[in-house]
């Protein structure tokens, strides 16, 4: 648990209301699951985290960095430490010609609708991720063929010591759902994505066809993390899920989706734990059946 005294001290760097207190998680994650964060920081600008990451590493309080909580499974037992939220406090998209320059907390949904406002394509692919662009470079997003390396040119980030660096598309590593990120432990502040000029209706009539796609195929209408595996090479993993017969198979409230058995989704008050169970079930026996190992796509946190 967190002393008082730091709780104050985070409380004079940050404005009160952006302090809260044993927090629970599942109100900051799409899989609406997850116990209680000692405390969680709601950051507003770039100069605010540096404060606050210098004040944590002196002070030695683990923390961790979320956006909009889309990839994440969030332990039953919450946090210790400190979560630092780049989300909606921390969300301005500037247009310069065909260049978005968004800070970390901007959601692609809606970057993608300023895209579009402004007659610039090629961020479509992500209008339906439900993340922040700073999560999703870490991630390397990608939906329908495009992926987000093919559109950042720069990505500023601050190590943990509160120091601004600034990397280019190249020294991010970018692979499928990874970057440089994964590795090592930046944090994202802001983005540069280089798009093109295009035909507004084309654009609109794209980002429709895929929405219409996602609301198709994928079980949105219940909490979930998207894909919950990795594609592993060569195979498709709800289709390995569902040939394994595991469509619908559930444990306690969570359940390999009916409608598209690559998601798990929280069908019914599942608990972080159900979750992980049923994961290692589907993995336990697509190795088995295929010989297939299963890579979670989803990132645990645990206390
Ligand atoms: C219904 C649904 C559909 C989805 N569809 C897709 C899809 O088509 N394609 C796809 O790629 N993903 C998809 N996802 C997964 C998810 O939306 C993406 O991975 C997204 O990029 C995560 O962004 P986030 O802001 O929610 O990150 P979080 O889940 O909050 O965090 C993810 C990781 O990034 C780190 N992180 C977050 N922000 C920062 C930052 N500013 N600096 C440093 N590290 C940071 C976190 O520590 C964590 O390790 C889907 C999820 C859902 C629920």
């Amino acid at each position: 648990m967190i002393s008082e005294a730091i709780i104050n001290s985070l409380v004079r760097l940050v404005d009160e209301e952006r302090v809260l207190i044993s927090e629970p998680m599942k109100n900051h994650t799409t899989f609406r699951i997850g116990g209680e964060a000692d405390a969680m920081v709601r950051i507003s600008d770039k100069n605010e985290l540096s404060k606050v990451l210098r004040y944590l590493s002196q002070v030695e309080i683990p923390y961790y960095i979320i956006g909009n909580g889309s990839n994440l499974l969030v332990a039953d037992e919450g946090y210790r430490g400190v979560i630092i939220e780049i989300a909606d406090k921390m969300n301005e998209v500037r247009v310069e010609g065909s260049c978005l320059v968004c800070q970390a907390g901007a959601l692609m949904s809606k970057i993608a609708r300023i895209a579009y406002e402004n007659g610039l394509t090629g961020l479509e692919f992500a209008a339906g991720i439900p993340g922040t662009i700073g999560g999703g470079t870490v991630m390397n997003a990608g939906a329908y063929g495009g992926e987000l390396k093919h559109v950042v040119t720069q990505v500023t980030v601050v190590n943990k010591e509160g120091e601004e660096l600034i990397f280019t598309n190249e020294d991010m590593e970018f692979g499928y759902r990874t970057s440089l990120i994964k590795k090592y432990p930046y944090i994202v502040t802001e983005v540069k994505l280089q798009l093109e000029e295009g035909d507004k209706s084309v654009i609109k009539e794209t980002m429709d066809d895929l929405a219409a796609r996602r609301r198709d195929k994928q079980p949105l209408e219940y909490p979930s993390a998207g894909s919950t595996f990795k594609r592993p090479e060569g195979y498709f993993a709800g289709a390995l899920i569902q040939d394994a017969g595991l469509k619908g198979y559930t444990v306690g409230g969570a359940q390999v989706s009916e409608k598209h058995s690559g998601f798990v989704i929280n069908k019914c008050g599942a608990t972080s734990a159900d979750v992980r169970n049923l994961m290692a079930h589907v993995q336990k026996t697509v190795k088995e059946k295929f010989d297939v190992t299963l890579e979670p796509e989803v990132i645990y946190l645990d206390s």
